[in-house]
């Protein structure tokens, strides 16, 4: 039995982790590349195997970077299981359709820019291949055990990362040879974190599959987010601004409109109304709702009360008419919109709109990576571009770090040391290659001896030590 690493190797995107036990092969998550255009684009295209002879994929969660190739997949052949659990699947929806409409606008923007006599580009793939690729899905419940294949019997558990997210135990039985539990962390989430439930321990492991995102950084500490997001909120209305917030539709904006609601209950926002501008903000608040079986024991008790995701005060925006005429208001309100790193989406609007008025905040919330609009905002220029127009920055520039999704270094460390018996080997995914370093050192100096940072393409046998 051996894994091969073909994607989310010494990067954060593409994650692919082919395992093959006796004759058969599984595929952990397909996501897909993103990064350098030109380069994602061809490495998109061509799978590394033939996707007609995989037997199964079992997929952690919802996010792109994990499933969004899936359709791709689905398109070159594959027709078998794809096993996640119910949310997650109802997540693939939302967010491989968008991924569909991504891609069909991308290879028609490139089409009218294409010389005489060059061949069109094609969509990587279109709406048709999503809605072939959606029967395919079979959902999995929490802590119950499915058959992947005869020889691999599969756990999903709570990975506390977004909603439906898991990790992956799978113990391998094949003949003539002693057991093997593989455990694979998707990507790792924390504890506490509104809504989701902690991360569960995997144990027993012999060997461990693991993210490492943040492998060299620890977040924010100890600060009261709900404190900061009430002095944000608090200062910007009594200077009669705006708080305009870019925000992932599927995540962020619920655990921000969340901490919102929290505050308003407590008496602790000022009297102004709040706009959720995203038409998929409002679709992914739907699949929340429709999975209970997914919240911490705070939401559940909330929920028996009310909509934790929807208030008074709040109001979800769909058409692009009610979108724009939120210019019009001369009142202090929040605005969150897609998309998060500010490079797409209706909030580019509301920042042309709102960025030059002293009055206003942005409010950055989450990552933001480089070259990004985001990015620039948070690191201080005074001059963005936005929609093709100069704009100075004269709003005030604010960022909550610590609604991350992912652990941290000290975090990662943590759940490993947590387990009653530390797997025996290691293999660090879904990380830039000096965070996956950076950690894989760290493990090593605390007593991990088998610590391997998979090239991409790269296989490893799996066997007990
Ligand atoms: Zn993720």
């Amino acid at each position: 039995m051996r894994v091969t690493f073909h994607g989310g190797a010494r990067t954060v995107t593409g994650s692919k982790h082919l395992l093959e036990v006796a004759d058969r092969r599984i595929l952990l998550e397909c996501g897909i590349f993103q990064g350098r255009r030109a380069e994602a684009r061809k490495k998109n295209r061509e799978f590394p195997f033939d996707p007609r002879t995989l037997d199964a994929v079992v997929l952690s969660h919802a996010h792109i970077d994990h499933a969004g190739a899936l359709p791709a997949l689905v398109r070159a052949g594959y027709d078998g299981p794809i096993h996640a659990t119910a949310a997650t699947a109802d997540l693939c929806e939302v967010l491989l359709r968008d991924s569909a409409h991504i891609a069909e606008r991308d290879a028609e923007y490139l089409n009218k820019r294409r010389a005489p006599g060059e061949e069109p580009i094609e969509p990587f793939y279109t709406l048709r291949d999503v809605e072939a690729t959606l029967p395919l899905l079979v959902p999995q419940p929490y802590d119950d055990r499915f058959e992947v294949t005869p020889e691999v019997g599969s756990i999903f558990r709570e990975a506390g990362h977004i909603l439906g997210s898991a990790q992956v135990q799978l113990d391998i039985q094949e003949e003539g040879k002693e057991p093997f539990r593989l455990g694979f962390t998707g990507d790792l989430g924390r504890d506490h974190l509104p809504i989701l439930r902690d991360p569960y321990p995997l144990d027993g492991l012999d060997a461990l599959i693991m993210e490492s995102t943040y492998g060299d950084r620890l977040h924010e500490r100890g600060e009261d987010l709900k404190r900061r997001l009430e002095g944000v909120v608090r200062r910007t209305s009594e200077r009669g601004g705006r708080v305009l917030i870019p925000a992932f539709a599927v995540g962020r904006t619920q655990r921000v409109v969340y901490l919102l609601h929290q505050l308003f209950n407590e008496g602790r926002l000022p009297e102004i109304p709040i706009y959720v501008d995203s038409p998929m903000a409002d679709r992914a608040t739907e699949v929340f709702r429709r999975h209970p079986e997914c919240y911490d024991r705070e939401a559940s008790e909330w929920l028996e009360q009310e909509d934790i995701l929807g208030f008074r005060r709040l109001k979800y925006v769909r058409s692009v008419e009610e979108s724009k005429q939120l210019n019009e208001l001369r009142v202090p309100c929040i605005i969150i919109a897609a998309s998060g790193m500010a490079e797409a989406g209706r909030i580019l609007h509301h920042l042309a709109h709102g960025i030059e008025d002293h009055r206003n905040t942005v409010l950055l919330v989450g990552f933001a990576a480089q070259h990004t609009l985001a990015r620039r905002i948070l690191d201080g220029e005074p001059l963005v571009r936005i929609l093709g127009t100069e704009h100075r920055v004269r709003a005030d520039v604010d960022f909550i770090g610590g609604l991350s999704t992912h652990a941290d270094r000290d975090e990662l460390l943590a759940y490993l040391k947590g387990m009653s018996s530390p797997p025996d080997t290691l293999y660090l995914v879904h990380g830039d290659e000096p965070q996956s370093l950076a950690f894989a050192a760290t493990l090593r100096s605390e007593g991990f001896r088998r610590v391997h940072v998979p090239h991409e393409g790269q296989s490893h046998d799996l066997e007990r030590h």
